[in-house]
């Protein structure tokens, strides 16, 4: 803490996690005697990736008090309703995972066990039937409910932007309500020679600017977590073994789809993300079974639309620090750790770890519980995700190339082979109150992959047939019903978030 009694909050890197970080800590901690400062270099720029998002995002910029329309008309966005997977459980499969749960819980138990008695008595096998994103996402419509109409359920949804716009916009956001941004890079970083921790960071320029607490958000470098103070990595590539990223952006082809598109391919899966400007276009991959060089070949021959930049590589380790805050230092973003983004979770994590801060943020200065709590509640959010992804390449029957043969016979991390056996044997995916997905993702992608369980509750038997066989109509009218009541997904942003 300085003489006046400031405590000095400096976050290096003004990159989606830099500015998350700065909006949400000078907005939380407004009433406090805090400066936050940020620096970011032009010269070393962002990563520039990172389009699509989940629905705790709307939590994030709700705190923040950000108008959504005005939020999406700056960051030219489109909304999502949530993942195809095309080619996953084998060439020519397709399903979805929504934003949401399947029909409406009856007698607290989750609508999949319901499901399974209707299909069991010979019901249709698309329980995309009874979930609102599912169909709205196959008919291209998108409305916000509460605007539609306010006595219905509302539809979860999230957001694709363009990342890069969405720092610029925060950033903006940041400076008015009093964050001081600096621009240059960091060539030295001090320590107290003590007790290690992290005293100054110093710029090119020779400015020198000194901290309490220091955010480490400076990209896949990380300049302070790994470079400065050694934190180790944990190295998971073993489960997830897409090492690279090819990304292009290519001109926009209609129909602006509400949702984003994974396409499994010879040695990883493509990503397609439509933007109201572009289509962003990746394929991630493992370069021990494919070269960069083909690779970004084999992207630009699978476009929908015109490229738009050549294709750019970017390398990465899937993984996490060992000590995500260490001393004086928390590591936010790409400078904490990588989980290829396959259910869009990076900017997440980076919530994640602001509102775990936020939750122990060091008021009387910095001690030990704060920083373990803080590093068990972010390891358990990346290993819970973790296992998610795993469980989308254990659970396919190719073996059409060595990745995919690789992917299907892989160990797998005890903690999610049990959930799987879990889920195979009762449809008991073993969620906890703090997972991120819930009981209708597991179902949607296990299921939609092609492991069916083998039994479901019985209290799902309970129900008389009849009145069985009417709450399921119901069911069905009801979720056909939301969906018919939305516009065109493009005409909605037309008319309510249309970029200038
Ligand atoms: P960066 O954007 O790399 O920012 C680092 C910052 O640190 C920059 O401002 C840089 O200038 C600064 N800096 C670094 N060194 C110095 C220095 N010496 N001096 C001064 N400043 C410095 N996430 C999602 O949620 N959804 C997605 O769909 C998604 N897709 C992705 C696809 C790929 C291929 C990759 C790699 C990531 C994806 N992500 C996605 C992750 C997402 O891009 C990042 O989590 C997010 O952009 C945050 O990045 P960052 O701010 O941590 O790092």
């Amino acid at each position: 803490m300085n003489v006046k009694g400031m405590y000095r909050l400096v976050i290096v890197g003004g990159g989606t996690a830099g500015w998350m970080a700065a909006a949400a800590l000078r907005r939380s901690f407004s009433a406090l005697p805090y400066t936050v400062t940020l620096i970011e270099s032009d010269e070393i720029g962002t990563v520039g990736v990172g389009e699509a998002t989940i629905p705790p995002m709307i939590q994030f910029n709700d705190m923040l008090g950000l108008d959504e329309n005005a939020f999406l008309k700056a960051v030219n966005g489109t909304f999502k309703l949530g993942i195809r997977f095309k080619d996953w459980s084998a060439p020519g499969s397709d399903y979805f995972h929504p934003f949401g749960v399947y029909g409406v819980d009856m007698g607290g138990l989750n609508f999949n066990h319901y499901w399974m008695r209707y299909q069991k008595a010979g019901g249709s096998a698309d329980f995309g039937l009874f979930n609102p994103q599912t169909l709205a996402a196959r008919a291209n419509r998108f409305g916000r409910m509460k605007e539609i109409n306010p006595n219905v359920p509302a539809v979860n949804y999230a957001f694709h932007f363009d990342a890069s716009l969405y720092a610029r916009y925060l950033r903006d956001v940041c400076v008015q309500r009093g964050v001081v941004r600096k621009e240059g890079r960091i060539t030295e970083v001090q320590q107290d020679p003590d007790n290690g921790d992290v005293t100054a960071v110093v710029l090119a320029s020779g400015e020198r600017i000194e901290g309490d607490l220091f955010i480490d958000c400076s990209g896949f470098r990380g300049l302070l977590i790994e470079q400065t103070l050694k934190s180790g990595y944990e190295d998971w590539s073993k489960w997830l073994p897409c090492n690279r990223a090819v990304a292009v952006p290519c001109d926009k082809v209609d129909p602006l789809t509400p949702y984003t598109t994974s396409t499994a391919r010879e040695a990883g899966w493509q990503w397609r993300i439509p933007l109201q400007h572009r289509t962003g276009n990746g394929y991630v991959f493992c370069d021990s079974y494919l070269s960069e060089e083909t690779a970004s070949d084999l992207l630009m021959q699978r476009l929908d639309g015109q490229a738009q930049a050549e294709p750019r590589v970017i390398r990465f380790q899937t993984g996490h620090r060992k000590q995500m805050w260490n001393h004086n230092v928390i590591a936010m973003g790409l400078a904490s750790g990588f989980l290829e983004p396959l259910e869009s979770t990076s900017i997440w994590l980076v919530q994640e770890a602001i509102a775990t801060l936020q939750l122990y943020f060091p008021r009387g200065g910095i001690t030990d519980t704060a920083r373990a709590c803080f590093n068990r509640a972010m390891l358990d959010a990346y290993t819970n995700v973790k296992d998610f992804l795993i469980a989308h390449y254990k659970v396919t029957t190719r073996e059409d190339t060595p990745f995919w043969s690789y992917c299907k016979h892989m160990d797998i991390p005890d903690s999610l082979q049990f959930r799987l056996d879990s889920f195979r044997e009762n449809n008991q995916p073993l969620v906890r109150p703090q997972d991120l997905f819930k009981e209708a993702s597991w179902f949607a992608v296990l299921a939609g992959q092609g492991l069916m369980p083998q039994s479901y509750h019985p209290g799902a038997d309970v129900m008389p047939d009849d009145e069985f066989r009417w709450r399921i109509q119901k069911v069905r009218e009801g979720t056909t019903g939301l969906v018919n009541m939305m516009p065109g997904h493009e005409a909605y942003i037309a008319k309510t978030c249309a970029s200038p």
